[in-house]
């Protein structure tokens, strides 16, 4: 099965991916985790090319093709190969986040990162998607606290940016109710994982 984590910045995604891994480990499975951008030599090639740190380098249409891009790779090399030998993949951001990012927060649009998907990876899709859901102002707490309330920017880009990330997925989420699951993410790590495996009891 092909799991999908999502969210905004500051949810605690990357907390919650090794704990989601390792409990679905715990129940027997051999668990595969990854991570985009990224999870394959060719996408983590791409991946320094995305985050440099200079906010302005790429315009939208040329991040959302580079994502696509380090996405084909990664499906080919990481996903598909691990699905086929019957393993569990767990992968922290997936398209939804090109959905939220690229074509909701920065405008391209939903249909042109689903084509982009189409001709990158064969328009892979997870079993089953569970975004992290947290109050845009909660989120942005959560990373100010770990860079020691440095800015109210988070990746150069404004709370206007991350709460249009935070609309795009509720908006996929309430669309494909049967593939993605919003998932309340504050409370303690332990309740957030206890809530990740309640949304896939139907899979396990
Ligand atoms: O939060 P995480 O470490 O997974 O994200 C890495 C960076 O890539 C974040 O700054 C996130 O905003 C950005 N990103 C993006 N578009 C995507 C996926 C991630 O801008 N499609």
């Amino acid at each position: 099965r092909f799991i999908s984590l999502e969210g905004g910045e500051g949810v605690g995604k990357s907390t919650q991916a090794p704990r989601l891994a390792q409990a679905i480990a715990d129940t027997g499975r051999e668990v595969v985790l990854t991570r985009e951008p990224g999870g394959s030599d060719g996408a983590e090639a791409i991946r320094g090319l995305l985050l440099t740190g200079e906010s302005e380098r790429w315009g939208a249409r040329a991040e959302a093709l580079l994502f696509a891009a380090a996405r084909a790779d990664h499906v080919a090399r990481t996903i598909r190969p691990a699905l086929e030998r019957g393993a569990w993949v767990v992968c922290d951001r997936f398209l939804d986040s090109s959905r939220a990012y690229q074509g909701g927060a920065d405008g391209i649009g939903d249909e042109a990162i689903l084509t982009l998907h189409g001709i990158g990876s064969e328009g892979v899709l997870p079993d089953r998607t569970l975004v992290l859901d947290l109050p845009p102002g909660e989120a942005r707490g959560r990373e100010a606290a770990r860079d020691g309330g440095r800015s109210d920017r988070i990746g150069g880009r404004d709370q206007h940016f991350h709460a249009r990330v935070a609309e795009t997925f509720r908006r996929i989420a309430a669309a494909e109710p049967e593939r993605v699951s919003l998932v309340e993410a504050a409370g303690t790590p332990e309740m957030v994982t206890d809530r990740l495996m309640i949304a896939l009891m139907d899979l396990l």
